[in-house]
């Protein structure tokens, strides 16, 4: 019999595991998306789209599914469907495995402004106009209406509907991975200043910070909320548990 997985998605790095994972004919893995990208890449696993109704709406499908082991796999900032998992695993007596990949750390030459929060990072813009490229998610750019001085240029994979309101707001559609090369010319073609962020980590997103280092910007990151339990950091790592929990047959 197979062994029952659930990877709760939205990450480069619980498509690789999921990838990995199915790779084995003893699990049968199903990877949860919770809907917000409209044509999500192919995450080449089955996969289930949209929240579970909270907690209690997660811990019934892990039993109604006879999942025997929970990996939340979702981005550093998704703060609801984590402590969820957490409560969802122990009600339905179920592992909860989680893969949360390193933030970026400051080096020589980076000019952060590192704060708690995207209403912190927007105040610590300041008071002289600027000229800044957002890369926050597209429910997390109303508090820019509170900082109407700035040029805002919004990158996101979607539309940002209802646009910000706010004079100087322009968007550009794009999905990462980004490069470097690219990330300065379009820093540079656009005149930007500063760069508005959250510390994601991994290396999809990470070109625009390699960029704003090599010019000379501030980049203003908004720190990450803290880890829910133990985490491992890599894709190898949580395989690694994977093969602990459930040794392949041989
Ligand atoms: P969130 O605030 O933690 O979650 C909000 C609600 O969305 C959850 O309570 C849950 O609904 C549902 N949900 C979240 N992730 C889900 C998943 N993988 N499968 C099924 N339902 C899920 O999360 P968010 O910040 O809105 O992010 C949503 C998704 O986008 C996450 O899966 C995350 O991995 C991905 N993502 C987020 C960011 C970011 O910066 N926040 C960036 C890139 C990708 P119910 O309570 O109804 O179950």
């Amino acid at each position: 019999m197979a062994h029952h997985v659930l990877i709760l998605g939205g990450t480069t790095e619980a498509r690789q595991l999921a990838g990995r994972l199915a790779a084995r004919k003893d699990l049968d893995v199903t990877l949860s998306l919770a809907g917000r990208t409209t044509n999500p890449v192919d995450q080449g696993v089955p996969v289930r789209i949209g929240g579970f109704g909270g907690a209690d709406g997660l811990a019934d499908y892990l039993r109604d599914n006879a999942i025997e082991l929970l990996i939340d796999a979702t981005h550093p900032f998704a703060t609801r469907i984590s402590p969820n998992a957490v409560t969802a695993a122990v009600k339905a007596g179920v592992p909860n495995l989680v893969l949360r990949r390193p933030q970026w750390q400051r080096q020589d030459g980076d000019r952060w402004a590192e704060v708690p929060t995207i209403e912190a990072a927007i105040a610590a813009l300041g008071a002289a106009p600027r000229r800044v490229l957002v890369t926050l998610g597209r429910q997390e750019l109303r508090p820019l209406e509170n900082a109407p001085l700035h040029s805002y240029l919004v990158r996101s994979v979607d539309p940002v509907e209802p646009p910000v309101v706010a004079p100087d707001v322009r968007y550009i559609l794009d999905r990462g991975p980004f490069k470097t090369a690219n990330e300065l010319e379009l820093l540079k073609r656009e005149r930007i200043d500063t760069i508005l962020t959250k510390n994601s980590g991994g290396d999809a997103a990470y070109a625009k910070i390699a960029a704003a280092r090599e010019l000379g910007l501030t980049v203003v990151i908004v720190s990450r909320p803290p880890v829910v339990g133990e985490a491992v950091s890599s894709v190898s790592e949580a395989e690694q548990t994977v093969t602990h929990l459930f040794p392949p047959a041989t």
